[in-house]
C-alpha cells in the first residue's frame, strides 16, 4: 500500500461563496462537518475570512476546541491573486494592496482564535506571486491554493519561487496543490471539469472517487506519492436557496450546480468519502503539518 496524505480544507465564508452576504451555512453547516470529522477521528484545516471570524467568533472557537487548524481566507473573500476567469462584481485588489490586506486578515483572525494562523487559501483558488511573497513575509507556512486543474504541473507540495509562484523556488512557505484528475481529457477552457469540486454533492462521493483514482493513477505512473488537498465549504452542508437570492438592491441567480444538493446529501457523501479514504489507508493531516513535511 502506497502512502496517501490528505488535507481536508474548509473555506469559511458567506453562503454560496461570492454570491450572498449571509452566514447560514457557516452557522449550521460547520457543526455537521465537525461531527463527521469526530466520527472518523480525522483532523482538518478551516480557512476563515476575517469577516466570518469577526461575525462568528464562536465558530472559530468551536473549530479550534475540536482540535482542528484555524487558517485564513482573506478579509472579505476578495480576489487577492490573479483572476483565472471573471466573477460578477469582483475586481481583483491591486497588487500593492495585497500585503496590507493579508496582514489585517491575519490580525483579525489572530485576535479571535488567540493564535496566529499559519495556513492560507485564496478565494476561488486565484493565487499569485504577490500573495505567496506577502504570506511568506507574514510567517505563513502553507498556502493551499494552487489549482491543479488550471496549471497542471505541480503534483506535490513545493516551495514556490519568489518570481513565479507556480514554479519551485526558495520561499520558506509551502504551496499545497489542490488536486484534479489530470488523467482525463478536459473539455472546459479552464480545465474545471478535471477539478475535484463540487462533484461530491452535484454527483456523488463515488464520482469524486473516480477523479481521485484518475489522479492517483496519474501520480503512480510518474513515481509520485499522491497528495490530495481538498476544498469544501460549510454552506454546502446546509440547504441553500435555489434560484434567485434577493438582497440589497437586486437579486443574484447562481448557476444551478453551485447550490445543488447542499445539506444532508452533501453530508452523507462527505461521510462516505472519508470512510472510503480511511479504508484505503489514507493519512489525514492539517495543512501546517503537510507543509512541515515538504
Ligand atoms: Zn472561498
Amino acid at each position: 500500500m502506497h502512502r496517501m496524505q490528505i488535507v481536508l480544507g474548509f473555506d469559511m465564508e458567506t453562503d454560496v461563496g461570492s454570491w450572498t452576504p449571509y452566514y447560514e451555512g457557516l452557522k449550521h453547516g460547520t457543526p455537521v462537518i465537525l461531527n463527521i470529522l469526530d466520527r472518523h477521528e480525522v483532523t482538518a484545516t478551516f480557512f476563515f475570512t476575517g469577516d466570518a471570524a469577526r461575525k462568528h467568533p464562536e465558530t472559530v472557537r468551536d473549530v479550534k476546541a475540536r482540535g482542528h487548524e484555524v487558517g485564513a481566507h482573506t478579509l472579505f473573500h476578495e480576489t487577492v491573486g490573479d483572476s483565472l476567469f471573471d466573477i460578477p462584481g469582483m475586481m481583483p485588489v491591486l497588487e500593492e494592496e495585497v500585503p496590507n490586506r493579508l496582514r489585517l486578515c491575519t490580525e483579525w483572525i489572530e485576535q479571535i482564535a488567540d493564535m496566529r494562523p499559519v495556513s492560507f487559501r485564496c478565494p476561488r483558488l486565484f493565487g499569485s506571486t504577490a500573495v505567496v511573497n506577502a504570506l511568506d513575509a507574514l510567517g505563513y507556512v502553507a498556502d493551499a491554493t494552487y489549482p491543479m486543474f488550471y496549471y497542471r504541473e505541480r503534483l506535490r507540495p513545493y516551495h514556490p519561487s519568489r518570481e513565479d509562484w507556480t514554479q519551485e523556488g526558495d520561499l520558506r512557505i509551502v504551496e499545497l496543490p489542490t488536486f484534479a484528475d489530470l488523467s482525463m481529457e478536459s473539455k472546459d477552457p479552464y480545465g474545471r471539469d478535471m477539478d475535484q469540486w463540487p462533484l461530491f454533492r452535484t454527483e456523488s462521493a463515488q464520482a469524486l472517487l473516480r477523479h481521485i483514482d484518475g489522479f492517483v493513477g496519474y501520480c503512480q505512473v510518474r513515481g509520485v506519492e499522491p497528495f490530495l488537498c481538498f476544498y469544501f465549504h460549510p454552506w454546502e452542508f446546509h440547504p441553500m436557496p435555489q434560484g434567485e437570492i434577493h438582497y440589497g438592491e437586486g437579486a443574484v441567480r447562481p448557476d444551478p450546480f453551485i447550490v445543488k444538493n447542499c445539506g444532508p446529501y452533501a453530508a452523507e457523501q462527505l461521510d462516505f468519502l472519508i470512510k472510503t479514504l480511511l479504508d484505503r489507508g489514507a493519512e489525514f493531516v492539517q495543512a501546517q503539518k503537510a507543509a512541515g513535511e515538504a
